[in-house]
């Protein structure tokens, strides 16, 4: 038996029954992946594409708000929405005029314009922290902040939390094996020691992050207010501020990574939790969807940004680098898009819109549980939601890897793609955005529903 309680034959025959199914009913996304094979590595433009649930890749036309419609012209309701790139709905009307509006006036000069003021004015009066700096995308913004801490404070270990994710950032490629840091399994290419420079802990245990704190050498914690990248971990009452209270107690810096965690309230677990972070780093949905990153620091950080660059160029000879940057960063659309998003839809009323149907669907999973008798649990966090294979929800990475199970994952969510639904890949979570229905959610549930019952009723 596994973790989820379901018997891996019962999800085998349940999962070869859905493949066959998704190849006789997409035949154009079939056809489109035998030719992408000759030109695309995988046969996708980025090899994780190949990694999602449909035998071949399901092979998008077109998508607004809350729906896409794929080659074959079947309609999804999207409640993976781009995995959070798209929280606000698929193209906003707002997001569609700014880039016919930009498209025509220059995408890109390395100057900036007027655009790149408001937005420093409109994430200042949002977030509360004073000073910004616009990426091309929340890697890149992880990856600076990283580099002004170490510079800030003269120590260079990162500490992050055990089955953390905040994009391709080498640094945080760590996890915390029975009390030991260790590189990430599946790493590609990477030339040095990571577990050098990186220290991982678990997630909700103060001992081992103030023991890790305490060595004095740790320049940053970097976290989500909330794990979202291993499952969804909540912090447990009073967890949040201890990071606060112990990373300045050994003076090291908080990062606040609130890529996903953005979905909880205008101003994120920041503004909601009172978390005060020396840096502060979204992505994703910042700009509707148009690549784009931000972070934000204190006025502290910033005038120590100052001195810190001042000491890199002492003694230096020629041109030097900061080893920041990227040539697309605060582009003139990334700008004009960031500041439709900011006044126009990522608002109060948009959060409004999504919060009840997170908790309505958070809430039909219960039920769901319930009356199939599974030993499931649902953790909600604003406008997403996730079920996981465990009696409770998990308190740490490990606990809410240890309630994975990959197959019945993926046949589950096979079984809802074949009837229009999709949902976030690798885990269970779901998204509601500004154009997501009751209707919509009562969808899901129903068609979950209707999977469990047919995988249930299959004889062992
Ligand atoms: N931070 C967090 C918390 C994330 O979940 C992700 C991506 N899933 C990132 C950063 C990186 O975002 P991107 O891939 O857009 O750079």
């Amino acid at each position: 038996m596994t973790a989820s309680g379901i018997r891996p034959s019962a999800v085998e025959a349940f999962a070869q029954r859905e493949r066959e199914h998704f190849i006789a009913r997409n035949p154009k996304s079939v056809a489109l992946a035998e030719r992408a094979r000759n030109s695309l590595y995988g046969g996708v433009p980025m090899h994780w594409m190949a990694d999602w649930s449909t035998p071949v890749p399901l092979f998008v036309e077109r998508a607004k708000g809350a729906r896409f419609y794929d080659v074959d012209g079947h309609e999804y309701i999207d409640f993976c929405l781009g995995d959070t790139g798209t929280m606000f709905g698929h193209s906003p009307d707002p997001i569609a005029k700014a880039i016919a509006e930009q498209g025509n006036n220059g995408l890109t000069t390395m100057l900036p314009g007027e655009d790149a003021v408001v937005c420093g004015e409109l994430l200042a009066a949002r977030f509360g922290l004073p000073f910004w700096q616009v990426t091309a995308t929340a890697t890149d913004s992880n990856r600076y902040v990283l580099r002004w801490a170490r510079a800030i404070t003269q120590r260079k270990t990162l500490l992050v939390f055990d089955g953390c994710y905040h994009g391709t950032v080498d640094d945080v490629m760590v996890r915390c094996i029975d009390g030991e840091t260790v590189p990430r399994s599946g790493l590609v290419g990477q030339a040095y020691d990571l577990t050098q420079y990186s220290r991982s802990v678990p997630f909700n245990d103060v001992a081992a992050l103030e023991a890790a704190l305490a060595k004095g050498d740790v320049c940053a914690l970097l976290c989500e207010p909330a794990m979202t990248n291993i499952g969804m971990v909540l912090p447990e009452p009073g967890f949040m501020q201890k990071c606060r209270e112990l990373t300045r107690k050994y003076g090291a810096l908080l990062i606040i990574d609130e890529t996903h965690t953005i979905s909880t309230d205008m101003g994120g677990c920041t503004k909601l939790w009172d978390l005060e972070p020396d840096f502060f780093v979204v992505g994703k949905p910042i700009a509707g969807g148009v690549p784009c990153g931000i972070f934000g620091c204190s006025a502290a950080m910033a005038e120590a940004m100052t001195a810190a660059r001042k000491r890199a160029s002492e003694g230096s000879h020629g041109h030097g680098h900061s080893g920041m940057g990227t040539t697309l960063s605060a582009n003139a659309l990334a700008m004009h898009c960031m500041r439709a998003n900011l006044e126009q839809v990522m608002t109060q009323a948009a959060y409004d819109h999504m919060l009840p149907l997170a908790k309505r669907l958070a809430d039909g999973f219960r039920s769901l549980i319930g009356k199939h008798d599974l030993k499931w649990s649902v953790t909600e966090l604003g406008a997403r939601s996730e079920f996981q294979f465990c009696p409770v929800s998990p308190k740490t990475g490990a606990e809410a890897e240890a309630a994975f199970h990959d197959e019945l994952q993926m046949a589950l969510h096979l079984y809802l793609i074949n009837r229009g639904i999709l949902i976030t890949p690798f885990h269970n979570m779901t998204l509601c955005c500004p154009s997501t229905t009751a209707n919509d959610v009562d969808k899901l549930i129903s068609m979950l529903d209707q999977a469990l019952t047919e995988l249930l009723a299959i004889p062992g």
